[in-house]
């Protein structure tokens, strides 16, 4: 997925990374399994979206960075998602 590095923005006070609820679960990597991450909230590029046929998801989304390897997971705001 083409991702706008732009667009990423720092959360507000993180200074470590954390451990997050999402869905009535505690997320975890799905590569690692640990379960500390660095929120960020960041764009889709346009291009991207499309090519995922995301259009109407275009601009903001969350991404949660494993403290531990890295990976990267995406989800979109509630409001987007009702489509
Ligand atoms: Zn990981």
């Amino acid at each position: 997925m083409v991702v706008s590095e732009r667009g990423a923005v720092a959360s507000s006070k993180q200074k470590a990374p954390e451990r997050f609820e999402l869905a009535g679960q505690i997320l975890r990597c799905p590569f690692c399994a640990h379960d500390r991450f660095w929120r960020r909230k960041a764009l889709l590029n346009t291009a991207g979206a499309e090519f995922m046929n995301l259009a109407w998801a275009n601009r903001s989304a969350f991404c949660f960075v494993c403290d531990s390897c890295g990976h990267i997971q995406w989800f979109l705001p509630p409001k987007r998602r009702a489509r």
